[in-house]
């Protein structure tokens, strides 16, 4: 018999336990993994048609019809996504169906660098010097008032480093233009970073806000390799600086979800490179290392639930895994050592998994890094900020 005391009053909303993810990659796939034990249901909706998520109810429909995309938005509560470059009407048409988070501004803004760069800018986050450019001409002029070497990128369409060229001197302007093929750019003055850093934090439905510690990235050919988190020898007031940009920028996008921001760190200070509207590689330690791992703050924003302590357990490292797999007994057989296998097939260039490492202190972490990278096939030199700057 139910006591008539425990029923839910009619007023009070069911709390969401459906969650729909647009894209079956690996970040879905972690996402379902974290949601799972806190009673969550998940759904994810394919366009690639080869989801490799493997978890949750796949909704594979490569011809992307309003049909597949209805009975998936039927299935769930609250919809979340995985990449950023989802089309603007699209969003705008599953935002009208259900509550889609982060919202579309922050997807519109983060889709291209003019405004994102813009925003920086009007929140008075420093960014590197830039000019935005239409043609090959307005190119080597900005060069020429930037000083070289610039950095062109494509104002949309561009991530891992695609769609962009360095040039070393404003005559490069015609060649860099034809390389790229875009019509619009932005030509950003070349920064000496001592190294790359980003910062995640997260955002719940009622403004309640927690950032996770800034991170050292390591990239090699353009893509993620290594993280380090948190960033060895950052200061309190780094921390406090980066904290507060992102902070400025979700309050201002009125965010809901998890947000990283990458940026360069100079002996002048932090400057913003670019944001990406959901969890990110460089946030995977956070899974082993820390308290509450990102994808579970993530979901907790988005379903309005208390976000969870960012705080570390010790120190992480975070070890790519590109286009090669691991032989699991060889690495499970280090102590503090876990492995994320995405279950994609290998191919060049492509992330099938990531390895974690726990470390007490950043010389037995970089110990423990290295015992791990005779058995990644391929790897990239491990050479981090610390060893580049002493
Ligand atoms: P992005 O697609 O903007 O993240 O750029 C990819 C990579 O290119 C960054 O991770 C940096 O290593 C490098 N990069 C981008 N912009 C600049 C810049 N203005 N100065 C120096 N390096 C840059």
């Amino acid at each position: 018999m139910t006591n008539p005391s425990t029923k839910i009053p009619s007023s009070e909303q069911p709390r969401p336990t459906r969650v729909g993810v647009l894209g079956a990659g690996q970040l879905g796939r972690m996402m379902a993994l974290a949601g799972l034990p806190l009673g969550l249901e998940f759904s994810l909706y394919d366009t690639s048609g080869a989801p490799s998520a493997g978890v949750g109810k796949i909704y594979s429909d490569p011809k992307n019809t309003q049909e597949e995309l209805d009975r998936f938005l039927d299935s769930v509560d609250v919809v979340t996504y995985e990449f950023e470059h989802l089309p603007l009407d699209l969003a705008n048409n599953i935002a009208s169906k259900k509550p889609l988070y982060p919202g579309v501004e922050a997807l519109r803004v983060c889709q291209n660098r003019e405004h994102e760069k813009g925003l920086f800018r009007q929140l008075s986050i420093p960014t590197p010097e830039y000019r935005i450019v239409a043609s090959a001409e307005e190119l080597e002029k900005a060069a020429e008032e930037l000083g070289t070497p610039v950095v062109a990128k494509s104002v949309t369409e561009g991530y891992d480093g695609k769609g962009q060229a360095v040039l070393r001197s404003p005559n490069e302007a015609q060649a860099a233009w034809e390389a790229i093929g875009h019509p619009r750019l932005i030509a950003e003055s070349f920064v000496h970073f001592s190294r790359e850093v980003s910062l995640i934090a997260a955002r719940n439905t009622q403004g309640e806000f927690i950032a996770y510690p800034l991170v050292e990235n390591i990239h090699h050919e353009g893509i993620l390799r290594y993280t380090i988190a948190p960033a060895p020898k950052v200061s309190q007031q780094t921390q406090d600086t980066a904290t507060e940009y992102l902070h400025k920028l979700m309050d201002h996008l009125e965010y809901v979800g998890v947000l990283s921001l990458e940026l360069f760190e100079t002996p002048e200070g932090l400057l913003a490179n670019e944001m990406a509207p959901r969890v990110h590689n460089s946030g995977h330690w956070s899974m082993d290392g820390a308290h509450t791992g990102q994808f579970e703050n993530h979901l907790r924003a988005i379903l309005g639930l208390p976000l969870g302590d960012t705080d570390p357990h010790r120190v992480s490292g975070m070890i790519n895994l590109i286009g090669r797999t691991v032989d699991a007994a060889q690495i499970l057989k280090l102590r503090d050592t876990h492995l994320h296998l995405y279950g994609k097939s290998e191919r060049k260039g492509r992330k099938v998994g990531h390895i974690n490492v726990n470390a007490e202190s950043y010389a037995e972490l970089k110990d423990k890094i290295e015992r791990c990278l005779p058995f990644v096939p391929e790897h990239a030199p491990f050479a981090w900020s610390p060893e580049q700057n002493s």
